[in-house]
């Protein structure tokens, strides 16, 4: 009995260790679903991590396996050139976490950007350069020499968290920006860091024509800062690129087609947040005749990883229709309109006014948006 025991505990135990062998080399990529738009492709990239070559948790190709499993395109390495905690343990080479990153990224068809991050007290507080080839190169004291050398090297340089430690959290705008600004040095701007939105920074944004960015800025692993299995994701920008290419990026940077996706929202120009909700869903609306005073049932598909919260703006006089829909991402919502039972035309098309609460298309605003559905009336 003994022996038949441990017979099958033996058998047990090898069958969970194959299992457990074969969990071990397998894992998963969430493949993120938001759509092309106006003939671009939709990127996800985070232009904002620390690996331990400044004071980030992780080493450089972590960050690239963490983007490959959360379902990014690209990200960006911008450690601190000033900030170094573990010098003492990790040879400070600034070259290397890229060096070290890419690889892995080229093998998992990820664009690992070069950059770094120059970390100056507020004025005027801390840049992200792009595209670098030389990192070491913009170790200064001096901001403007090491915005300068970014510049040589044909960077894309942003004004990283503009509110952070600022009286409030909001972003203040010094003479040194405006120095920067018209020095030509300044092409993107935070308008979120981590999952801080900044709004009066979207405003300078849309003034000054600076390209949107939200970065996580993310230094310890991500999957303790963010949820994934309940649908989080950390903050990225969503580039609208000519192709799927690091030069692609680059130029979609350089000419503006980015928003900014934190949490549940998008923002950026409605030029862009417009397409990207109507190429999202697909509004069903059975073509058959209408009785006036009965209702109409509408279903609305979307195939997307945004969830969009609607108000209606405004009334249509004889028609009703739901105060407040949701979209709930990747479902189909089942809405009735109804009428009062005075229409007298044949058939209607209608349009029925919303605001997508959820998409910020100036600070802290939603964008208007009209459904249109057909009525076939008895
Ligand atoms: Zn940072």
């Amino acid at each position: 009995m003994g022996a038949y025991c441990s017979q099958i505990s033996f058998t047990v135990l090898s069958i969970l260790l194959i299992i457990s062998t074969s969990l071990a080399q397998s894992t998963w990529r969430n493949e993120i679903n938001l759509p092309d738009i106006l003939g671009y492709t939709t990127l996800v990239c985070d232009f904002h991590t620390h690996t331990v070559f400044s004071d980030g948790n992780v080493w450089p190709t972590v960050r690239v396996l963490e983007a490959w499993r959360e379902g990014l395109d690209a990200i960006a390495l911008t450690d601190h050139l000033e900030d170094h905690p573990y010098e003492e343990d990790v040879i400070i080479n600034l070259e290397r976490p890229h060096q070290i990153a890419l690889p892995e990224a080229v093998d998992l068809n990820l664009f690992c950007i070069k950059g770094a991050e120059i970390t100056k007290k507020m004025p005027p507080g801390h840049f992200n350069a792009l595209f670098l080839t030389n990192a070491s190169a913009l170790k200064s004291d001096s901001y403007q020499d090491a915005l300068k050398a970014a510049m040589a090297q044909g960077a894309f340089i942003i004004w990283n968290h503009p509110g952070w430690r600022q009286p409030e959290g909001k972003g203040i705008w010094y003479d040194e920006h405006t120095q920067i600004y018209n020095n030509g040095w300044m092409h993107g701007i935070e308008i979120v860091n981590e999952k801080t939105y900044y709004p009066q920074v979207q405003a300078w944004a849309m003034e000054k024509n600076l390209t949107m960015i939200g970065g996580s800025d993310i230094h310890g692993p991500t999957d303790f800062e963010f949820r994934f299995e309940t649908g989080d994701h950390r903050t990225c920008t969503l580039v609208f690129a000519k192709d799927k290419s690091e030069a692609g990026i680059k130029e979609a940077l350089f000419a503006r087609r980015t928003a900014v996706w934190v949490e549940n929202k998008l923002i950026g120009e409605e030029l862009y947040l417009k397409p990207i909700f109507f190429n999202s869903i697909d509004i069903i609306n059975p073509q058959k005749p209408f009785t006036p005073g009965s209702d109409l049932a509408i279903r609305i598909r979307n195939h997307s990883d945004l969830s969009y919260e609607l108000i209606a703006s405004e009334k249509i006089p004889g028609w009703m229709f739901p105060r407040r829909l949701i979209l709930p991402a990747n479902k189909t919502t089942y809405f009735y309109i109804s009428s009062d039972g005075k229409l007298e035309e044949k058939s209607t098309s209608l349009e029925l006014p919303y605001t997508v609460q959820n998409l910020f298309v100036a600070p802290s605003q939603g964008m208007k948006v009209f459904l249109k559905v057909q009525v076939l009336l008895k």
